[in-house]
């Protein structure tokens, strides 16, 4: 394991720090391409991990027919969608998970707004640990047919997403479960900054000129920036990319933040965009966000729906990549952001596609693993006869 000199919670965006140097990421091809391969970057202690499910490695694609299009030869796309559950939330869910087995907790729990909570449901499943998942009553049928079926505990909070935080943290708290939830446990930044290890191995050892994400909480953005910051800090690259956060326009509390102009009512309503993934009223780590976009010469930039779905079937057409409306933000931003000046068709552009679109699938719905509460008593009452 890296020697982790220093840590401390997200609150006051101190991150773990460690023993910085260039031995830290081998040079020799790996065995497997996980992102297990940066064990010395992740406060994971020696021996075998024990999460049974291969996480990362996702591939770097040329998409010639895309650049073509577009008129960007050096556009790249790292497909997150490959990941077993489907968007980049598998990372955060693995290292947290692991983290669990080695210290013999049995049950897992996470507030989302759908992915996060899909992939806890599906990596719980694999570990052999509880998942206990708290979403707002407005959460897609299909997803919450996916954490049923993975035998999930799923309670849905009628006051939206930061109810069912609220809920998840006090339950994690007051019975001793592993707390997933974004923004709360610094493992989920570390094991997401191992997207930005891997866009530089499969570049080459190099970082590219800019790199495009959607933005909800913030984790995977601020994750991105402490990657490529510690190959800085490791003497294995001299700069890090510009980064560029995107939201959807019915949903942008950072966007305007970072404009510096109010946000009103309808720039903050996560039920009016197709979004749902990115669909954060009051981001988790947002200054965060903010620091790093700014450390970075990076920008926030909003996208339309219409755009969202314009993305979704561009990658499907001229790159085959499947992505859900949030999945694709990063091509619906990137227009905006080359009309902007904010990247350059010449440069090394990479997009983070974050989730892949919905399967018409045969998952059903459990109701029996399912219940709406308002308070943990209740949350305390279902699960009573779970032993
Ligand atoms: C969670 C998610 C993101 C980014 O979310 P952060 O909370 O900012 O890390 C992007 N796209 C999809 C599809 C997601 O599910």
């Amino acid at each position: 394991m890296g020697s982790v000199i220093g840590s401390a919670g997200l609150a006051g965006c101190e991150w773990l720090r460690y023993d910085y140097n260039p031995t830290l990421i081998a040079q020799d091809r790996p065995e497997s391409f996980t992102m297990w391969r940066y064990r010395q970057l992740l406060p994971i202690g020696d021996g075998p991990v024990r999460y049974p499910v291969p996480i990362g490695g996702t591939p770097l694609l040329p998409a010639p027919a895309l650049r073509q299009t577009l008129g960007m030869p050096h556009l790249w796309l790292k497909d997150e969608t490959r990941n077993p559950s489907a968007s980049n939330k598998d990372r955060a869910t693995a290292l947290v998970l692991e983290d669990g087995l080695r210290r013999h907790i049995d049950t897992i729990t996470t507030a989302s707004t759908g992915n996060a909570a899909v992939a806890t449901a599906v990596g719980a499943a694999a570990a052999g640990i509880r998942a206990v998942i708290f979403v707002s009553t407005d959460c897609q049928p299909d997803k919450l047919a996916l954490m049923t079926q993975a035998g999930a505990w799923v309670f849905q909070v009628r006051h939206g997403y930061p109810a069912a935080v609220d809920l998840s943290r006090t339950a994690a708290h007051t019975f001793g479960w592993l707390d997933r939830n974004t923004g709360a446990n610094p493992l989920t930044i570390e094991a997401k900054k191992t997207v930005a290890f891997e866009v530089w191995e499969q570049l080459g050892r190099q970082p590219p000129d800019v790199m495009i994400t959607p933005v909800g909480d913030g984790p995977t953005l601020v994750a991105l920036d402490k990657g490529f910051t510690e190959l800085v800090h490791c003497g294995l690259a001299t700069r890090q990319p510009r980064l560029i956060g995107i939201q959807a326009e019915h949903c942008q509390p950072l966007v305007r933040a970072w404009h510096g102009t109010p946000a009103q009512p309808a720039h903050l309503d996560p039920t009016a965009t197709i979004a749902d993934g990115i669909a954060v009223v009051r981001p988790a780590i947002g200054n965060a966000v903010l620091d790093a976009i700014h450390r970075s010469g990076g920008a926030l930039t909003a996208v339309s729906d219409d755009a969202l779905l314009s993305a979704v079937a561009t990658l499907a057409s001229r790159a085959g990549v499947g992505a859900e409306p949030a999945g694709a933000a990063a091509l619906a931003g990137l227009e905006i952001a080359v009309e902007h000046g904010l990247a350059d068709p010449a440069e090394t552009v990479a997009l983070l596609i974050t989730g892949r679109e919905m399967k018409a699938n045969k998952a059903t719905t459990r109701p029996d693993r399912m219940a709406i509460v308002e308070t943990l008593d209740e949350v305390e009452r279902f699960l009573a006869g779970d032993c």
